[in-house]
């Protein structure tokens, strides 16, 4: 790089994914321990440079969602432990268990295709209606043959809430009484070193009585807000800058249209501005005549239709910009911010979803603390 414009990168700050750990350690009952979830190539923000970032920010433990993600992360030489917290297939089950990881059971069958040693997490069903078995008696005779089986450790019981984000929601009180009765059961008779963990971020900002011995979380480690509110209310600070840069500026005459479908027309003279990125790096087409993007400081309208490789902003009737300056679409740009959560809301979707849709043609760029 020769530090001049780039089409289209996201910048992710280490030294801010490193501080939304110790923030998130620091919020923690005592006892309790943080797993960061570095699934889905770490909510997109790069799963081993984060992996590495949460470890030296004081997480005890890393979680994914498929077997390939922990064997990514072993391949980069991570050696903390490693939960795989999704459906594995018996192909997926050995990819998991050659990379030394936890793995978790909810099912008779699945206990009997592991076939070496390994270490597994019982999965209560408590009321997320996905994954896990919500009949407490098969969670209890798994626990009891998987004790009882030399080769296998019970290394944990989890659960997963519905609703943690959803504040004065009674299901998650509901989840929660139905899971410490499980855990304080299986804790009495298996003793004190099975790791008891039920909450994600928003779990773990919502109620210290969900802490238990062990958190999981994902969405804020990034920065991001698990409530879809404003992160840095939370202590939480974004990690990801999404930056493009202007193109081209043009001069627009009333009545002239930018994009396809000509929805959107200059209703006085302007100068409008393209970016050379677009749904093709998962900036989505919803965003058509509904989004801001901050050019020399200052947020200016996207217009028309997004396009696969190119969107356009209004830059006004008198404007300053010039081909070759940035521009960012998420982040900080002058006095300015654009939050990954104003896209979701404009999108109609969360935060997890926008970061996850940056495709592999954006570039992604680790700074250091
Ligand atoms: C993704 C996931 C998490 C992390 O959730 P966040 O809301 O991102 O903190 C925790 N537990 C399970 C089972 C998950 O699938």
């Amino acid at each position: 790089m020769n530090g001049g414009p780039e089409r289209a990168v996201a910048r992710v700050d280490l030294g801010a994914v490193e501080r939304n750990c110790a923030r998130l350690a620091g919020l923690l009952r005592e006892g309790s321990r943080l797993c960061v979830v570095v699934k889905a190539n770490g909510y997109g923000h790069g799963a081993v440079p984060c992996a590495r970032a949460a470890l030296r920010g004081g997480a005890a433990w890393l979680a994914v969602a498929t077997a390939d993600e922990a064997a990514e992360l072993r391949a980069a030489g991570i050696d903390a432990r490693v939960l795989v917290m999704g459906a594995l297939t018996r192909a997926d089950l050995d990819v998991a268990l050659d990379a030394d990881s936890d793995v978790v059971a909810w099912t008779q069958d699945f206990v009997d295709w592991v076939d070496r040693p390994a270490r597994l997490h019982v999965k209560l069903d408590s009321g997320m209606g996905r994954l896990g078995t919500a009949d407490a008696d098969e969670a209890r005779s798994l626990c009891e043959r998987i004790a009882a089986d030399d080769r296998l450790d019970l290394a944990g019981l989890m659960t997963h809430f519905a609703t943690a984000d959803e504040v004065g929601d009674a299901h998650f009180g509901a989840q929660l009484g139905r899971f410490a009765a499980f855990a304080g059961a299986m804790r009495g008779a298996y003793g004190g070193d099975l790791v008891v963990h039920a909450a994600n971020s928003a779990g773990a900002f919502r109620d210290p009585e969900a802490h238990f011995d062990m958190v999981r979380c994902g969405v804020a480690v990034y920065g991001l807000d698990p409530f879809q509110e404003d992160p840095e209310e939370r202590g939480l600070e974004p990690a990801l800058t999404l930056e493009s840069y202007v193109a081209a500026v043009k001069r627009f005459e009333t009545g002239m249209s930018a994009g396809y479908g000509r929805t959107w027309r200059a209703t006085e003279p302007t100068w409008v501005g393209v970016l050379p990125i677009g749904y093709g790096d998962g900036w989505r087409r919803s965003l058509s005549n509904n989004a801001r993007v901050l050019v020399r400081g200052r947020p200016r309208p996207l217009v028309g239709t997004v396009s696969m490789d190119n969107v356009t902003v209004d830059l006004g009737p008198e404007t300053d910009v010039r081909p070759g300056d940035r521009a960012v679409l998420i982040g900080r740009q002058g006095g300015e911010r654009i939050l990954c959560e104003e896209v979701a809301g404009r999108l109609g979707t969360i935060n997890y979803e926008v970061t996850c849709g940056l495709t592999q043609r954006v570039r992604r760029e680790h700074q250091e603390a």
